[in-house]
């Protein structure tokens, strides 16, 4: 008799420790990457095999008596390919964050689970080659097998022919043994047999695609136009050549809410190849089945949120990233990454054409483009004819008084636009009816008893509601403090404007959106249909409005109090004005009509806005670079922060001192002494941070990966801590 058949399995868990761990397999070694059952302490876990081997490695220092033995090896997906394995590893390395819980990160919700995902089935989609000979193959009388038989007159999941009929997979079988159903490509209902034109490219598009289309292997390019310029026709015209040769394409957008205009306009040009999106928004078994569908190599489009970019796809030929600069592509919870940067790290290693696109590129991007890192492809201006960059004009809030938020000339102007019958989008930053409620006779302001931040007062519901941890309740009669029984709400959020401009325009009801009337689902598309079907004229809204969105008869976007941005700590804080308001000015006059944007603001000679102004991003962004340069700041110095919360701040400090105790042993580091948060408390925890940079990338990575593992090592209980590698913000 010989010995049955042992494999030895190194396998990542989502567990917060910087290791693998050993398991036996009572059977031939799972390939690697595939997802198994393991006991772990008293729980059973879900994890991915990274190394398996016959024998146990001395190197391991363990004896095969203390191996527990493996569950199940579960074949409810294709094993992580090595490609998705190694792009694991390298964001292990790089934001020093336990393998385990990257590849967790990495894998939509149900494949992290326990148990096989059931949902596999519904991954087929059937669809008769011929229904009328098929239904001239059956029974007059079985109505049951002739209404399958004509619901296949569309590719149909399985689930989707069980509800037309309890037996209907069974007779399915049947057919497509007999070869008169085929498997086919799932179809949104309403996609058009033939593709949508394909428009005359201008010559920079033209060009642009030129030069896309002779990229072979890796090859960074940045897409760089105004809203408008027709940068989307251009990834659509390179998504279609790489297509053509049987590749498979990523595009990542930064925000849940544009994929389904986008995914719209995908499916008009490409009706018939297979979509699938991937986001946060989907239901657990929708997105695993996207997720499944593209690591198959069926799903030739995914577009998807940063989420995506770690999605198995064994054909990829090309990687977009629209809006490259945007904040959304910075994962801020749990494994903090920046999918941007993970995109161009997985081009290289797929040695594929990655296309960075926006109109306001990031700093970072910029200076690899300026060192000739990546190729710049320019869209010089707007794609339709006729249509011109909109003209602003900043308007002084200290030389003309302001009527309940809004100067006289904004006032004038919105009026005649309106009464112009076209559209008008009034831009604020900020949510709610007033961000201070104060008392006038002490001084007493509303502020959050759980942070260090002040209460935004809500009025539609008569609340008062912290930003930041999401505490709230009723306004107090009168002041706590003195008893004045008359507070004023000071400064204005978006429905204190909306108050306004429905006193100012009472025949064109405005419309707000922003985040407290949009959570419902589908909430915000059905204002947007309103928008383009010109029922809604005139809008209020944040920064939601901003992004992406083509408004055909938007002429005039009003900007009411710009300048939060101007004078923040953050270094970054201009950088992200810039891009805002040059997002919302694009907005305005689109589709052919001439555009106008106003700024109000109290800081009309800061020489930030003739930059603006100007529209000239590149002047712009080439004297940041300088700044940068010569103040020794990200990208020209590599920079990490370590950060900790606790109940006391004394506690969080004493915590970050030992670290920095930890990374002076390493080479080639700089870490300063650890200081309050900017608003040191949130959510009732005290928060510091130390700030940890370098002159050498890898020493960073390294004096990093080396100060997790030790935390991940020491107890300290009661206290939070996190590593965040190329911070956004300060
Ligand atoms: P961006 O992605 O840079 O904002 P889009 O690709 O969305 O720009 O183009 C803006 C508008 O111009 C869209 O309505 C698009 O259909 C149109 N467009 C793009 N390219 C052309 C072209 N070559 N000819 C005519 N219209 C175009
Ligand atoms: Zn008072
Ligand atoms: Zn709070």
């Amino acid at each position: 008799m010989h010995a049955a058949v042992v494999s030895y399995l190194q396998v990542a868990l989502d567990v917060p420790l910087q290791r693998t761990f050993d398991y036996l397999w009572a059977g031939p070694a799972p390939t690697v990457g595939s997802r198994v059952v393991v006991p772990f302490g008293k729980q059973t876990l879900a994890g991915v095999v990274v190394a398996v081997s016959a024998e146990l490695d001395p190197a391991r220092g363990l004896t095969v008596a203390q191996l527990k033995a493996s569950q199940a090896v579960l074949d409810d997906m294709p094993p992580l390919p090595a490609d998705i394995l190694a792009l694991c590893k390298f964001c292990s390395d790089y934001y020093a964050w336990p393998l385990g819980q990257v590849i967790a990160a990495a894998l939509p919700g149900a494949l992290r689970q326990p148990q096989p995902w059931q949902g596999g089935q519904a991954l087929q989609f059937w669809q008769a080659l011929d229904v009328t000979a098929l239904l001239g193959q059956l029974s007059p009388r079985a109505h049951k097998q002739r209404a399958v038989a004509e619901a296949l007159a569309v590719p149909r999941s399985i689930e989707q022919v069980r509800a037309v009929a309890h037996d209907g997979g069974r007779w399915l079988k049947e057919w497509i043994a007999a070869g008169w159903v085929v498997e086919a490509v799932p179809q949104a209902d309403t996609a058009p047999p033939q593709a949508s034109a394909h428009p005359d490219l201008t010559a920079c598009q033209a060009s642009a695609v030129a030069r896309l289309n002779a990229a072979q292997g890796y090859q960074p390019f940045l897409l760089y136009g105004v809203t408008g310029s027709g940068k989307t026709e251009v990834y659509l015209r390179e998504i279609e050549a790489r297509l053509a040769h049987g590749g498979q394409v990523l595009v990542l957008v930064p925000e849940i809410n544009l994929t389904p205009q986008l995914e719209a306009r995908f499916r008009l040009r490409f009706p018939h190849e297979h979509i699938v999106a991937l986001h946060s928004g989907l239901a657990d078994g929708e997105r695993t089945r996207n997720w499944l569908l593209a690591a198959q190599g069926r799903a030739r489009i995914v577009l998807g949120t940063r989420l995506a970019v770690f999605t198995p796809l064994p054909h990829l030929a090309l990687i977009v990233v629209d809006e490259e600069h945007d904040q959304s592509y910075r994962q801020q919870e749990g494994f903090r990454y920046s999918a941007r940067d993970v995109a161009v790290y997985r081009a290289r290693q797929a040695q594929v054409p990655i296309v960075l696109g926006s109109a306001t590129p990031a700093i970072e991007s910029w200076r690899n483009m300026r060192e000739g890192r990546y190729t710049l492809l320019t869209l010089g201006q707007r794609a339709v004819t006729g249509a011109k960059p909109p003209q602003m004009t900043l308007i002084s809030t200290q030389q003309q008084r302001l009527f309940d938020g809004l100067t006289q000339t904004a006032i004038n102007t919105l009026r005649d636009c309106l009464d112009a019958g076209q559209q008008a989008l009034v831009f604020i930053n900020r949510r709610g009816y007033s961000p201070v409620l104060a008392c006038h006779e002490c001084g007493w302001i509303a502020s959050c008893k759980r942070c260090d931040a002040r209460l935004v007062l809500h009025r539609e519901d008569r609340r008062l509601r912290c930003h930041h941890c999401g505490w709230e309740s009723p306004p107090p009669a009168q002041c706590p403090d003195c008893g004045n029984a008359d507070l004023q709400p000071l400064g204005f959020g978006t429905q204190r404007l909306e108050e306004t401009l429905t006193g100012l325009f009472p025949d064109t009801p405005p419309l707000r959106i922003d985040r407290d009337n949009t959570r419902r689902k589908g909430s915000l598309d059905a204002m947007l249909q309103q928008v383009h079907a010109g029922e809604a004229r005139l809008l209020v809204g944040t920064q939601m409005l901003a992004k992406g969105h083509d408004f055909a008869g938007l002429s005039l976007v009003v900007v009411v109090n710009a300048d939060a941005g101007l004078f923040s700590t953050d270094f970054r804080a201009q950088e992200r004005l810039f891009a805002q308001l040059l997002q919302v000015a694009g907005r305005a006059g689109r589709a052919g009509l001439p555009g106008r944007v106003l700024i109000q603001t109290r800081y009309h000679d800061d020489p930030f806005y003739p930059q603006l102004m100007s529209g000239d991003y590149a002047a712009f962004a080439d004297r940041v670079l300088q700044e940068r340069k010569a103040n020794d700041l990200p990208p020209y110095s590599a920079w990490a922060m370590l950060r900790a919360e606790s109940k006391t701040l004394m506690r969080a400090v004493t915590y970050l001192r030992e670290a920095v105790q930890l990374l002076r042993t390493q080479p080639g580091i700089h870490a300063g002494a650890p200081i309050p948060a900017l608003m040191m408390r949130k959510a009732n925890q005290e928060r510091a941070q130390v700030l940890v940079s370098s002159s050498s990338r890898p020493a960073l990575q390294s004096a990093m990966r080396f100060l997790m593992g030790e935390l991940l090592q020491k107890k300290a209980p009661g206290v939070r801590w996190y590593i965040d590698i190329d911070p956004s913000e300060a």
